[in-house]
């Protein structure tokens, strides 16, 4: 079951969704799957749980997904990484452009203590916008990003470069 191809056979692309041109790579065949899933949070139990962690911070939708279970399997704590307007605690925001437009990313200004070395978390990699703004509110709170991870990184886009250019460390389980 650790085999990326495993888990890329259960992605379904789904044409011209949200918007006409667009292929939407739709993870919840994948997580349907009992055994899929266990083998996709297991390939990043494996790869995480020698190291030296703090949190896992995971992306708001589907980040949390994994996040919360990763998290959970080595005893970590979780830290949510919020669309705009969802905390109700004091929060730090994060704006980043789309393709048309601007989004932001909220997290609690007491998620994380300086020094704490926290695993970031996300479905997919698109532009690599997202993480990149889910890392720079971890990093204005001093936390030590160790790494971002995803289940995909699209390489058509050049997200994965982008975020390995900015200095953060990218594993992606598959194209
Ligand atoms: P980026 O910021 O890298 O351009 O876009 C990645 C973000 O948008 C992630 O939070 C991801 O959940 C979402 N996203 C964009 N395109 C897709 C897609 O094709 N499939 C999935 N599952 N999420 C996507």
């Amino acid at each position: 079951f650790l085999d990326p191809n495993y888990i890329r056979d259960r992605i379904r692309t789904v044409p011209d969704w949200p918007q006409a041109g667009v292929m939407f790579r739709d993870i919840t065949p994948l997580l349907q799957d009992a055994k899929t899933f266990r083998a996709l949070i297991d390939m990043f139990v494996y790869r995480y749980m020698g190291q030296r962690l703090d949190l896992v911070a995971g992306i708001d939708a589907r980040g949390f997904i994994l996040a919360s279970v990763v998290a959970y399997e080595l005893n970590l704590g979780f830290v949510p990484v919020r669309k705009k307007g969802k905390l109700p605690f004091a929060s730090i925001t994060e704006e980043y452009a789309l393709e048309y437009g601007s989004a932001a990313v909220e997290m609690h200004a007491d998620a994380v203590r300086p020094g704490q070395r926290v695993l970031l978390m996300d479905d997919l990699v698109a532009t690599g916008g997202t993480l990149l703004a889910g890392a720079k509110l971890l990093q204005r709170l001093g936390a030590n990003v160790v790494e971002a991870a995803a289940i995909v990184d699209l390489p058509s886009l050049g997200g994965g470069d982008r975020i390995r250019a900015s200095g953060l460390d990218l594993y992606a389980v598959c194209a």
